[in-house]
């Protein structure tokens, strides 16, 4: 069998059920794609060849020796994928794109790479994302800049840019990103993935570099929707190494996606979200999407929200304040290299968090911003009384050119404007490409409550089997 690689990780797990091929066969044809194509796209900072074919080697063991339930043990067994360079991983480089973590190998595990690791997933690689998740085209890295696989002269959007670009150029089988303000929704939009931005809480934060405490959310990227929630089974649940996350549980991902009826269901359609400067193309991409909807029997409902410009002032203020005192621990001394190290980007934000902290400005800024953000989370509540899920444009545009976000030192906030109203209230969001626009892949979000992942990924599972721009891929 041939192109291995393209496959999805329904597709693989078939595949290696049936004994068509091995682990060993699909890792190797990602790694051989990433030898070949990664020299111009640089999705990867660090590629591990040779254990990523041992743990392959060690899945097909598995494989054959056990009957076919040890994929009830490990759900995701011989399955290649790629990790944001920000979730620990022990004994590997984790650098989180900063000269900072240069070199730091981390003596422990990620919740999420652990979690991948004991499905029997394969770690192929850790890529390329801006410094310590800070910004929203991998231009901020502090390495190289990621191409984006549609246009070399693009970029694949940030921060978890390098997954995106991963998973659209088939150099792996899914990814793993991470979300503090659009992160997975926007590469994944640019890039033309599907993208899952769980529910704060439901996936452990614990070893992945922190950037925004109160709104970091890791999730897969992916080929498609189904494969989303493979993943999300494995990560989704309580870990005691991080408080924050939710017993909430026992959701049987991903058979009950297809439970998920159009019929009845209340579409909101968030009039500020379509009312922003949008590029042409991106209006009439998602409205096609809210037409399938419609057809399908969903009701679709105009809603007001707050206008998204709020929660970009929000935002700002909250992860400044939070990114101040996380990098604090960077000193230079237990571990990583000396606070010299940090680039541009990261100082910017260290200083005016710590400014919106300080004695005197603490009320006037930070006490503000995290009243506005109740009001924001409020105003989510309100609506979602009244329908079921929110559909909106991922991005107000597709993606842009390289060197074009230099001139805006906004960039990433303008440009996640439409993802960060609801990460700041911790809901759940999945993106899906719904057309193009100038050849380039748009996206839109479908926004659902806190848990209810199933619905949403449920509803894009619905429009994937209608339609096929998530199997187009660049050429
Ligand atoms: N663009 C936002 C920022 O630069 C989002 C980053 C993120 O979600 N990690 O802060």
């Amino acid at each position: 069998m041939s192109d291995l690689n393209k496959l999805t990780i329904t597709q693989a797990l078939s595949g290696l059920k049936n004994k068509e091929f091995t682990s060993e066969e699909l890792t190797r044809a990602c790694l051989d794609v990433i030898e070949d194509k990664d020299l111009t796209i640089k999705a990867f900072i660090t590629v591990l060849h040779d254990s990523a074919l041992e743990q392959a080697k060690q899945a097909d063991k598995l494989i054959s020796s056990r009957e076919v339930e040890v994929f009830n043990d490990k759900p995701l067994l011989g399955i290649p994928y790629a990790a944001k360079d920000n979730f620990c991983t022990k004994g590997i480089e984790t650098t989180a794109g900063s000269q900072v973590l240069k070199d730091f190998v981390p003596p422990y595990e990620s919740t999420v790479t652990q979690r991948l690791k004991d499905a029997g997933a394969v770690l192929l690689g850790k890529t390329n994302m801006d410094a310590f998740a800070h910004g929203s085209s991998t231009e901020e890295s502090d390495f190289f800049t990621t191409k984006n696989p549609w246009d070399y002269a693009r970029v694949p959007g940030g921060s978890s840019g390098g997954s995106a670009a991963a998973v659209i150029a088939d150099m792996c089988i899914f990814a793993i990103g991470s979300e503090t303000g659009g992160s997975i929704r926007g590469p994944a939009s640019w890039c033309g993935t599907t993208g899952l931005k769980p529910t704060y809480g439901r996936v452990s934060r614990y070893g992945v570099i922190a950037m925004a405490s109160s709104t970091d959310s890791p999730g897969p990227l992916t080929k498609t929707a189904t494969d989303a929630a493979h993943v999300l089974k494995v990560l989704a649940g309580k870990d005691p190494l991080d408080a924050t996350t939710s017993p909430v549980n026992g959701e049987n991902y991903p058979e009950n996606l297809i439970n998920v009826s159009l019929k009845g269901l209340k579409v909101g359609k968030p009039r500020s979200y379509f009312e922003i400067d949008l590029q042409e193309g991106v209006a009439e991409k998602v409205n096609g999407f809210l037409k399938f909807l419609e057809n399908e029997g969903a009701e679709i409902i105009n809603v007001d929200l707050l206008d998204p410009k709020y929660s970009i002032a929000v935002y700002t203020l909250l992860q400044r304040s939070e990114v101040s005192s996380n990098l604090a621990r960077f000193d230079g001394i237990r571990y990583g290299n000396d606070r010299d190290s940090f680039g541009f980007e990261a100082r910017k934000r260290m200083m005016l968090g710590a400014y919106a902290l300080s004695a005197g400005y603490y009320d006037e800024y930070y006490a503000k911003a995290q009243k506005v953000r109740t009001l924001l989370v409020e105003d989510f509540d309100r609506v979602f009384n009244r329908v079921d899920i929110l559909v909106g444009p991922t991005m107000p545009c597709v993606a842009m050119r390289m060197g074009e976000s230099a001139e805006n030192p906004m960039f990433g906030e303008m440009m996640d404007k439409l993802t960060e109203p609801s990460t700041i209230a911790g809901l759940t969001g999945v993106t899906v490409p719904v057309g193009f626009a100038e050849d380039l892949p748009v996206g839109a979000q479908i926004m659902g409550n806190r848990f209810r992942e199933s619905l949403v990924l449920g509803i894009a599972n619905a429009y994937q089997k209608a339609t096929n721009f998530h199997e187009r891929r660049p050429e």
